[in-house]
């Protein structure tokens, strides 16, 4: 394997010109760390390539000389996947950033891999129209991101996840090998579904520099309520009953008690509610009838369940920052870089697999505060374990990962596998589904250039 030179930087420099590749360690600095501040590696060299062609002739080059590259968009993956951590050269989408075209007529975004989040749902809502997906990375997070990981995020309860978002896609092989798949069409089952493939590859298989993404029509008027819950399982019928009075769920976020004083102190924020309830729902509805007056109605009549709630008109930032700003609120508290764990269980089992985790962690690793939220509709939580220790970060995780297994569940709900995750593959997939993923890998980058370390690696 030849290690990045000089010669490299020359080699690229010609191709993206000198000012986009990146060597000062100061500058390189931010994308060689992650977000969360634990995955640290090193450079020699980040590339900024600003279009699909300069894609292709930095890969071909790379190939030729046997460099590994680890393509980056908005570098806020909680997963490690996207820091060099041997060394290899960084591949960033920071450049490729035109939103091509808004078609109202299809309903489809056309725009580069580094187009951010935000950037794609501002284009869409100038046409009355949005993007499927929303999370609170956005405005850092870019589509080339979000495809890559196959994000879920708070609209994954009404639009699915974004590879069913996805309807084309252009993508450069470890070759250099320019691959388009790019028609607006809904319906179109012509072979192997490639788009659907690169879809939460996490950069393993090519880089992504285009894509082609169906837009929805946003309902018009939402609804918002923060419930203060006993359990899980009040939440979830509370869901169930708001959505079979017809009523459509926009989102449905679980936090619990600890993670909203913690978001609370962080933010200098009130109380949200007068009962200091252990569970805290908040749900976004919208529907054809007078929405508030169902949904109010539908709060009263759940009797004990609901303890207490507020109800707004959407999109309700002041209700929404609570569970908003729990991500970075843990980072801020936690005394070393958090441990992020992203799983889920079926429904029937979530209760009992958040009821006996928090005592059985505090069994086992009495330093170690747990704060668990997410996307509880779709049995999704996010398990924050913060103060861990760098030497116990790998038996917390284990702990965790092993009872998400008794109960049924993924070890990655939409995260993705990454470098955190990759020891534990064989907890999510048996081994010969983990070979036929070796096998996919080695037919489409058989030199084992693309993000050699993360997924199951060969
Ligand atoms: C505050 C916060 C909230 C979050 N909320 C959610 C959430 O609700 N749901 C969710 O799913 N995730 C969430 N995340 C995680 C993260 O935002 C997503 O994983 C997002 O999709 C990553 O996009 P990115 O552009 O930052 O990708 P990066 O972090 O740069 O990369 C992620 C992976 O994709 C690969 N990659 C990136 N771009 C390309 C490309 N163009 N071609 C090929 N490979 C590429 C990288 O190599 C890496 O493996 C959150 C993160 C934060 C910090």
């Amino acid at each position: 394997m030849t290690s990045p030179t000089l010669s490299i930087v020359s080699e690229l420099a010609e191709i993206v010109g000198p000012a986009n590749v990146l060597t000062d360690l100061d500058v390189t600095a931010g994308y060689v760390t992650d977000w969360t501040g634990h995955w640290r590696g090193h450079t020699e060299a980040v590339v900024r390539p600003g279009s699909t062609a300069e894609v292709s002739a930095v890969l071909a080059t790379c190939h030729r000389l046997g460099i590994r590259i680890v393509p980056q968009g908005g570098n806020t993956g909680l997963v490690g996947g996207s820091i060099p951590m041997e060394g290899e050269i960084v591949l960033s989408t920071q450049r490729l950033t035109r939103i091509e075209r808004v078609d109202v007529v299809d309903r489809t975004l056309a725009a580069g891999a580094g187009v951010t989040v935000a950037q794609a749902q501002d284009a869409a809502r100038q046409h009355g129209l949005d993007l499927g997906i929303d999370l609170a990375s956005r405005d850092s997070a870019t589509l080339g991101g979000i495809v890559s990981t196959n994000a879920g995020g708070i609209r994954m309860i009404k639009n699915g996840n974004t590879r069913k978002q996805l309807l084309g896609i252009e993508a450069v092989l470890s070759d250099g090998r320019v691959v388009t798949r790019w028609k607006e069409l809904v319906k179109d089952n012509v072979g192997y579904d490639l788009p659907g493939l690169l879809a939460g590859a996490e950069g393993t298989l090519a880089v992504i520099t285009r894509v082609l993404l169906r837009l929805i029509v946003p309902a018009p008027r939402t609804q918002v309520a923060l419930v203060a819950v006993s359990t899980v399982g009040d939440a979830l019928r509370l869901v169930d009953r708001l959505e079979r009075a017809g009523l459509t769920l926009e989102a449905a976020e679980l936090m619990t008690r600890t993670g909203v004083d913690l978001v609370r102190r962080h933010h200098d924020l009130r109380a949200p509610l007068a009962v200091d309830s252990p569970l805290l729902l908040l749900v976004e509805v919208s529907g054809q009838r007078d929405t508030q007056a169902l949904l109010l109605d539908i709060l009263e009549k759940a009797g004990e369940a609901v303890l207490d709630a507020a109800v707004e008109e959407g999109p309700a930032p002041k209700l929404w920052r609570y569970r908003e700003s729990h991500t970075e609120s843990i980072s801020a508290e936690s005394s070393t870089p958090p441990v992020k764990l992203d799983i889920s269980t079926p429904l029937r089992e979530i209760e009992q697999f958040l009821t006996t985790l928090t005592p059985g962690l505090t069994e086992k690793f009495p330093n170690v505060r747990a704060v668990c939220f997410g996307h509880i509709a779709d049995g999704n939580l996010h398990v924050n374990l913060l103060d861990v220790q760098e030497n116990e970060r790998e038996r917390v995780t284990d702990f965790v990962l092993r009872h998400v297994t008794r109960h049924d569940g993924s070890i990655s709900a939409e995260h993705g596998v990454g470098r955190a995750k990759a020891p534990w593959l064989e907890l999510g997939r048996s081994p010969q589904d983990i070979d036929l993923m070796k096998s996919i890998r080695a037919a489409i980058d058989p030199a084992g250039l693309l993000n050699p370390h993360i997924l199951p690696s060969r």
